[in-house]
């Protein structure tokens, strides 16, 4: 099988440097580093080529040899290394554990695996004023808890796990390709380092059972629609006795037909007639918080003006600071029928005013054309 190119493999050139060669290597290893890519079995046959590769030409006179007479060369197989002829460069060696141990958490990797529980995310269905004063409530929570007839261990009554003979419990094997040596979790006890020889059928032996917990959640005033909350450790228990998860709350506020919120604030749209806004009035508005507020127009006011009935918004529900505002927008009801009575008055109107509002829109459009 060992037709390619071996500076085909490390993407180098024939006039490649050691150092390029090194660096390619080391790009490489990490790429296809087995632990980096479990889930791809053609990773683990490209890090044999590439460490073949390293081997080969790292070294000065394997290399010339390779250079001189590739065909007799071959014939050993990747990894083989076995000779003990060449002389690894030991610097770059111990260079390239201490960065694989970076990436991949060497040192951690050598206890038994324990894991954490999962987390579990439920939602909260929020009526909207329940949500604006805040309440608190009683929610099922879907978790994996730790089964009680076995203790979570998973081992039927009576018995109990026993460390594992294949990794005297590390939870790890370790292989040695050539001079690079990696580890791999125990196929046999997976990682864990504990064995159950006869497993509690109550849980499958998996020490763990779905439950609906009941948690008690408390919304705080103000809260949004979306917002997420992390409540830590309530989540599924962990294996083997590991860390439990979080439970995530996240709040579904449902949507009230007045009032948009944005931010803190609450934006209403409430009609005025348009005497009201020519004249001026006190206008009722409907207040998010329940009944309602008066809030003063001043005599002119436009379609679409907005304006702000302070600290009638939603509380702050995340720390302090002033609650935010209601924003009314005015929308100026035109009447679409008139009496006679109405339509004498209104031109009437007309005469007396004489003006002519759209007079300074066409001298802008006249002296936009010169
Ligand atoms: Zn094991
Ligand atoms: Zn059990």
């Amino acid at each position: 099988m060992e037709t390619k190119d071996l500076y085909r493999v490390l993407g180098v050139g024939k006039e490649a440097s050691q150092e390029e060669i090194r660096r390619a290597y080391k790009k490489l290893a990490r790429k296809y580093h087995p632990d980096a890519n479990r889930e791809d079995p053609k990773a683990e046959e490209r890090f044999k080529e590439v460490q073949h590769a390293y081997e080969v030409l790292s070294n000065p006179e394997k290399r010339r040899e390779y250079d001189e007479g590739p065909r007799t060369f071959f014939g050993s197989t990747p990894g083989s290394g076995t000779g003990g002829r060449f002389d690894a460069n030991f610097s770059d060696l111990s260079d390239l554990f201490g960065s694989f141990g970076d990436i991949f958490g060497g040192a951690e990797r050598q206890r038994p695996q324990t894991s954490r529980g999962e987390d579990v995310a439920v939602s909260v269905n929020l009526k909207f004023r329940d949500a604006l004063e805040g309440v608190t409530t009683r929610i099922s929570v879907p978790v994996e808890e730790a089964c009680d007839q076995c203790g979570g261990t998973g081992a039927a009554p009576g018995t109990a796990p026993r460390m594992c003979p294949e990794c005297s419990g590390r939870g790890v094997r370790s292989r040695d390709q050539g001079f690079f040596a990696f580890s791999e979790p125990c196929g046999r006890c997976g990682g864990v380092g504990v064995v159950v020889e006869k497993p509690w059928a109550g849980c499958a032996g998996n020490g763990r059972l779905r439950r609906s917990r009941q948690v008690t959640v408390k919304i705080p005033a103000g809260a949004r629609d979306g917002m997420k909350s992390r409540v830590p450790g309530r989540g599924s228990v962990g294996r083997k006795g590991g860390p439990p998860g979080d439970l995530y709350v996240v709040t579904r506020v449902a949507e009230h037909p007045l009032f948009e919120r944005r931010g803190d604030d609450f934006l209403v749209d409430v009609p005025v007639s348009f005497v009201e806004a020519a004249l001026g009035a006190e206008v009722e508005v409907p207040n998010p918080k329940g009944g309602t507020v008066r809030l003063r127009l001043p005599a002119g006011t436009q379609d679409g003006k907005r304006f702000k009935v302070r600290g009638a918004g939603a509380p702050r529900a995340r720390g302090d600071g002033e609650p935010g505002d209601l924003v009314v927008r005015v929308g100026v009801v035109v009447p679409k029928k008139l009496t006679r009575r109405e339509r004498e008055i209104l031109q009437a109107l007309a005469e007396e005013r004489d003006e002519d509002v759209r007079e300074e829109l066409l001298r802008t459009a006249s002296e936009a054309e010169l």
